[in-house]
C-alpha cells in the first residue's frame, strides 16, 4: 500500500507531536514540515532529518497529499483555503478557523473539492465517549450537563482567549452528546491575566428543557476537567484527567454501594486522530469529526463571545 504523502505546517508546541505521530504511523509518511520561524525550522530538521524543511508552503505542495495544519488559529483559515483548492486532504486543528463566516465557505469548498477534511477536536478521542451509548439513559430529558477546564496559569496560547482556546471542546462535546443545538447562551467572564478572556463560565438553554453549564479558565486554584450529566435517572460523572467514571443510579439505594466507578484506557489522542484521518483518506469516507462539526463549535463559540461582550443572554438564531 502507497503511504499518504503528509506535511505538518507548524512546528511549534503542539506540531513536534502531530509530526512524531506521522512517522509513527504506517498509513503515513512525512515528507516536509513548514515552519515560517526560522529557528523552529531548524529544530525540526534535526528531528525528522528525511523530511524536505521549508518556511513556505508553496515550496511542497506537489509533493503533498496531505498536511495537517498546527499553526496558530488565526492563520487556519488562509492556509486550510489553499491546501483545499490545491486537492489536498487537510486535518486541521481547532479551532478550523477563527470566524464562522471562514468556517462556512471551508464547508463549501472541501464539499465542491471532494476532500477529507478533519477537525483536531481531541477531546471527542476519550474512550468513554465510544461507549457513551452504555450511559444514555443520563442523557434523557430534562438534564443537566456541567463541563469544566480549568488550570492555573501557564503563559500559553495567550494569542487567543479560553473560549477559543478551551471551551471550543466542550461545545463540540455538548453538541455530540446532546445532539441538539442550544436556543440561547449568556456568558459571564473576566480578563485577569491577559488582556483576553482568562476565565468564562456559560450556560446553554436547549428548548427541549436540557442545560448545560460550562467553565473553562487559566487562572486557577487547581486543575480539572470533568462532565457530568444529571437527569431523573442519577448522574454520570467523567473525570476527564484520571480517566474515571463514577456513576450514581437511582437504582443504587444501598449507601456502600451507592457510586459505582469504572475506569477506561488512557489513549493517545492524537494518533488516533491521525488514523482515522488517514483511513478516511484511504476509504473515501466521511472524517471522524468534520469540517461541519468545526463550524457548529465555532458558531456556538461566537455567541458566547457576544454573551461575553453584550453582558445579556443571547438567542442562537
Ligand atoms: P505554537 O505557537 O506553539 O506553534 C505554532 C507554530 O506555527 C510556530 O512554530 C510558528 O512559527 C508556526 N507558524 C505561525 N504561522 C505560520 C505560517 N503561516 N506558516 C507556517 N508556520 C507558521 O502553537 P501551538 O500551541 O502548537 O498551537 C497550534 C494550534 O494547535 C492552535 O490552533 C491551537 O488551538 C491548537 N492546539 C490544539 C490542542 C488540542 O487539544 N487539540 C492543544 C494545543 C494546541
Amino acid at each position: 500500500m502507497q503511504k499518504i504523502r503528509v506535511a505538518v505546517i507548524g512546528y511549534g508546541h503542539l506540531g513536534r507531536f502531530h509530526a512524531q505521530k506521522v512517522d509513527a504511523l504506517e498509513a503515513s509518511e512525512l515528507v516536509a514540515i513548514v515552519d515560517a520561524n526560522i529557528d523552529r525550522a531548524k529544530l525540526a530538521q534535526e528531528a525528522h532529518p528525511h523530511a524536505k524543511v521549508v518556511n513556505n508552503l508553496k515550496d511542497i505542495i506537489n509533493e503533498i497529499d496531505a498536511a495537517i495544519i498546527v499553526t496558530p488559529t488565526s492563520t487556519h483559515f488562509e492556509i486550510a483555503k489553499y491546501l483545499v483548492e490545491q486537492k489536498k486532504h487537510v486535518f486541521c486543528e481547532k479551532p478550523i478557523t477563527e470566524k464562522e463566516v471562514q468556517a462556512l465557505e471551508l464547508v463549501a469548498l472541501v464539499e465542491k473539492q471532494a476532500m477529507v477534511f478533519q477537525a483536531g477536536h481531541s477531546e471527542r478521542f476519550h474512550e468513554i465517549f465510544e461507549r457513551v451509548d452504555d450511559f444514555k439513559d443520563y442523557f434523557s430529558v430534562p438534564s443537566i450537563i456541567r463541563l469544566e477546564r480549568i488550570a492555573a496559569f501557564k503563559g500559553r496560547a495567550t494569542d487567543v482567549d479560553v473560549v477559543q482556546d478551551l471551551m471550543i471542546h466542550d461545545l463540540d462535546l455538548i453538541s455530540f452528546l446532546f445532539r441538539e443545538t442550544p436556543v440561547a447562551i449568556e456568558a459571564k467572564g473576566f480578563k485577569i491575566r491577559t488582556s483576553k478572556w482568562d476565565h468564562v463560565t456559560a450556560i446553554l438553554d436547549f428548548a427541549s428543557g436540557k442545560k448545560a453549564f460550562v467553565t473553562v479558565g487559566r487562572n486557577f486554584v487547581k486543575e480539572v476537567r470533568s462532565l457530568e450529566v444529571t437527569s431523573a435517572r442519577g448522574t454520570f460523572f467523567v473525570d476527564l484527567m484520571k480517566n474515571e467514571v463514577l456513576v450514581a443510579s437511582k437504582e443504587a439505594n444501598q449507601v456502600d454501594e451507592y457510586v459505582k466507578v469504572f475506569s477506561y484506557n488512557k489513549r493517545d489522542h492524537l494518533l488516533i486522530e491521525q488514523d482515522y484521518f488517514y483511513k478516511s483518506i484511504a476509504n473515501r469516507t466521511p472524517p471522524i469529526v468534520s469540517a461541519k462539526d468545526g463550524q457548529k463549535a465555532i458558531r456556538l463559540l461566537d455567541f458566547v463571545i457576544k454573551s461575553l461582550e453584550s453582558g445579556h443572554k443571547e438567542n442562537v438564531r
